[in-house]
């Protein structure tokens, strides 16, 4: 008989580990990292939005410009 550890190892869909420092965190939800381009003299500010998800830590939200995912409904 495997222990309960293996028996259920791999199976959860999320990963308890922020995708973008690396560390866990009990608080971790997905999130698009937002690019910001600061203004300058020749260039207007922006921003850019990575369409893929990543799952990050809420001090990485805290520090990074990003974008809730949407629930799907
Ligand atoms: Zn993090």
């Amino acid at each position: 008989m495997l222990p309960v550890w293996a028996a259920s190892g791999t199976v959860g869909k999320v990963e308890r580990a922020c995708e973008n420092c690396g560390g866990d965190d009990d608080e971790l939800i997905l999130v698009h990292r937002v690019y910001v381009v600061p203004e300058s003299w020749d260039t207007p500010g922006s921003s850019t939005k990575v369409d893929e998800a990543e799952l990050w830590c809420f001090s990485c939200r805290s520090q990074y410009p990003h974008e809730a995912v949407e629930p799907e409904t």
